[in-house]
């Protein structure tokens, strides 16, 4: 694994995580779980890899189905 180097902090150690990202396809609002990602341990941005992210733009617009659909609670901090 190369070097990790945090874009937000500068910080260059991480923990690898699975994590959960909420994102609009298409104007759905869908979840993907189960994301390999590294996390920073300062400041805990995720940071996806452009390979783990193809995937998911490939899972997403159609290469794989919905595991489940689950209600969404929308907040807003007016
Ligand atoms: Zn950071």
């Amino acid at each position: 694994m190369p070097a990790f180097k945090c874009h937000v902090c500068g910080g260059e150690s991480a923990t690898d995580q699975f994590v959960s990202e909420v994102m609009d396809v298409e104007g759905r609002r869908v979840m993907v779980q189960h994301i390999p990602a590294q996390v920073c341990n300062r400041c805990s941005e995720t940071s996806i890899s452009r390979e783990t992210t193809e995937r998911i733009r490939l899972l997403v617009h159609g290469a794989g189905s919905p595991v489940r659909t689950v209600p969404l609670e929308v907040f807003e901090l007016a």
